[in-house]
C-alpha cells in the first residue's frame, strides 16, 4: 500500500510537464489546451494503473511523449480525403458528388471576398440569393419557376409544409421508401403537418386508386422516385402526366420526388434511360424535388422547380429561411448547373457524369495502370489479376443497375484478406476498397487519376511489414 501511495505522490505535476513540453520542439504547433488536455489524460491513465496494480517505469520522458502522441492525434482533422476504390459513383458515406474544377474555382473565389449574395448590383437595392440560379435551373429543365434549398430532404418538406399542411397527401404504397436510411417519406410527410393517405398496394397502384382517395381535405399527390430499389414483376405504377391529368380536373396538386433527378438523358451513353428533370416538368408536375449532389454532380442541395404559383408559395413559407442554401454551396451549384449548357462538356468536366459514363475501353486502361503499379510495387507478395465485375451507380440512382468494370483483386500471400482491407483503410489517406470472394477489389471506375501510385506504394507499404 505506501508503495503504491509513493508511487501516486511520485507522478508529476502538470504545470512542470506543461513547461518542459513549452521548451521541446515536437510540441511547437500544438495548442496549450490541447497540450495540457493530453497531459493529463496520460497523467490520469497512469494514475489508474498505479491504483490496478499494473504501473510500469514512469519519467518525464514517457509522459510527454505519450502526450505528444495524443496531442498529435487530436490535431489532426477529422474529415479528410479518402481513396474511394470501391467502384460506388455516388458515395454517401464517401461524401456523393465529387465537385468539377469550375465549381470548386467558384468557391474558392466567392469565399475569400464579399459578395453580391443578397445585393442587386444594377440597383444597389438587396437582391435575392436564389437568383444566382433560379434562371438557370429553368432555362435547363423548362420549368416556370425554381428555388433551391439546404438538400433534397429539406426540399420535400418544405415543399408538403407549404402546399398540403394540416391537409390529406395521396401516396402509393409501393412509393413509401425509405432512404439512407434516415430519410422516410412517412415521418417526412408527419413532420411537414400533412396526413398521410396511402393508396394501392406494394406492388400495384392505379389511377382509380388515387382518384376514390380524394376528399374535400386532398391537398395533393406525390410521386415518390423508388430511387433506391425496383419491384420487378407483376407490378403497375401510374405515370406523372396521368396523375397530372387527374389533379387538374379535381384541383389537386401533383408533385414529384425525383431524388436523384438528371438534366441528360443516360440512355446516350449506353445507361438506360432514367426520366430526366426535364420529363417530369413536362409532364405538367406542380412541383418537382431533386438532390444537387446525386446524379446532378454538384455541392449538397434541394432543387425545387415547378409552376410560379407554387413556388411563389414556397417562397414565403418561414421554413425556407431556416432551410436556406448557403452562399458556398451557391456558388458550386451554379457553376455545376453552367456547363449543362453544353452536355458535352457536362459529361466531361462533371467527375460524377464522367465516372458513369466512362467507356469500357477506359475502365481498361486505368486497370492496366493501377495493375502496373501494384505489380511493381509489391512483385511477389501477393497474388494480383484482372477480373471484370460491375460498379454500382450509388446515391439512389439506377436502381440496382450494374455499371460493366474491371476490378483490380488482391490475394495477399502473407496476410488475410480481411486484415489488408483494414490497413488499407486505417492508412492515411484511407483507401477504401472491399472483399469479395477472400480477394481484396480496387475497381478503378472510382479512382482518380494520379491515386494509383498511393495504393501502390500504401499496399508494398503494409504487405512488406508483415
Ligand atoms: C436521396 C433522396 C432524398 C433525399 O435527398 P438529400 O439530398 O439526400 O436530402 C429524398 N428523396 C429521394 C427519392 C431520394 O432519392
Amino acid at each position: 500500500m505506501t508503495g503504491m501511495h509513493k508511487n501516486l505522490r511520485n507522478l508529476p505535476g502538470v504545470d512542470h510537464l506543461l513547461e518542459s513540453a513549452k521548451k521541446d520542439a515536437e510540441f511547437s504547433d500544438i495548442p496549450r489546451s490541447v497540450i495540457l488536455d493530453s497531459l493529463r489524460q496520460v497523467l490520469d491513465g497512469m494514475r489508474k494503473d498505479i491504483l490496478a496494480g499494473t504501473d510500469s517505469v514512469i519519467t518525464d520522458e514517457i509522459i510527454l511523449s505519450n502526450a505528444c502522441f495524443l496531442s498529435k492525434e487530436k490535431i489532426k482533422p477529422r474529415l479528410v480525403s479518402v481513396i474511394n476504390a470501391t467502384g460506388v459513383v455516388l458515395h454517401t458515406n464517401l461524401g456523393r458528388a465529387l465537385l468539377c474544377d469550375d465549381a470548386l474555382n467558384h468557391i474558392s473565389a466567392i469565399a475569400k471576398t464579399y459578395s453580391n449574395l443578397e445585393l442587386n448590383i444594377d440597383t444597389g437595392k438587396r437582391g435575392i440569393r436564389y437568383e444566382a440560379v433560379d434562371g438557370l435551373i429553368c432555362e435547363l429543365t423548362g420549368a416556370e419557376s425554381a428555388i433551391v434549398v439546404n438538400n433534397n430532404a429539406g426540399a420535400v418538406l418544405l415543399a408538403l409544409n407549404t402546399l398540403a399542411r394540416n391537409r390529406e397527401v395521396v401516396v402509393s404504397r409501393g412509393e413509401l421508401v425509405e432512404i439512407g436510411g434516415s430519410f422516410r417519406v412517412p415521418d417526412v410527410m408527419e413532420k411537414s403537418g400533412c396526413i398521410l393517405k396511402e393508396v394501392g398496394t406494394t406492388n400495384r397502384t392505379h389511377l382509380r386508386d388515387y382518384e376514390s382517395a380524394i376528399s374535400e381535405n386532398t391537398a395533393l399527390f406525390l410521386k415518390v422516385h423508388t430511387s433506391n430499389y425496383k419491384i420487378e414483376g407483376f407490378t403497375t405504377s401510374v405515370a406523372l402526366k396521368d396523375l397530372v391529368g387527374v389533379g387538374q380536373k379535381k384541383g389537386v396538386c401533383v408533385m414529384e420526388d425525383l431524388g436523384s433527378g438528371t438534366l441528360i438523358d443516360f440512355s446516350k451513353y449506353g445507361l438506360p434511360h432514367e426520366p430526366t428533370v426535364g420529363d417530369a416538368v413536362r409532364s405538367g408536375a406542380d412541383v418537382v424535388t431533386f438532390s444537387g449532389d446525386k446524379l446532378l454532380g454538384g455541392p449538397q442541395a434541394g432543387i425545387i422547380i415547378g409552376k410560379k404559383e407554387s413556388i411563389d408559395q414556397i417562397r414565403k413559407n418561414p421554413l425556407t429561411r431556416a432551410l436556406r442554401i448557403d452562399k458556398l454551396t451557391l456558388a458550386a451549384l451554379e457553376s455545376t448547373l453552367k456547363l449543362y449548357r453544353d452536355e458535352e462538356k457536362a459529361v466531361q468536366d462533371i467527375p460524377t457524369l464522367r465516372m458513369l459514363t466512362m467507356p469500357f475501353s477506359d475502365i481498361v486502361k486505368k486497370a492496366d495502370i493501377l495493375f502496373q503499379a501494384i505489380q511493381k510495387a509489391i512483385e511477389s507478395l501477393a497474388d494480383i489479376k484482372f477480373s471484370n465485375m460491375n460498379s454500382r451507380p450509388g446515391g439512389g440512382s439506377f436502381p440496382e443497375l450494374d455499371l460493366p468494370t474491371r476490378c483490380v483483386t488482391i490475394q495477399p500471400l502473407n496476410l488475410s484478406v480481411s486484415k489488408l482491407e483494414t490497413a488499407m483503410r486505417l492508412s492515411s489517406p484511407a483507401i477504401i476498397g472491399r472483399i469479395e470472394g477472400n480477394r481484396y477489389i480496387l475497381d478503378p471506375r472510382t479512382i482518380q487519376d494520379g491515386q494509383e501510385t498511393i495504393i501502390s506504394s500504401t499496399l508494398a507499404r503494409i504487405l512488406k511489414e508483415k
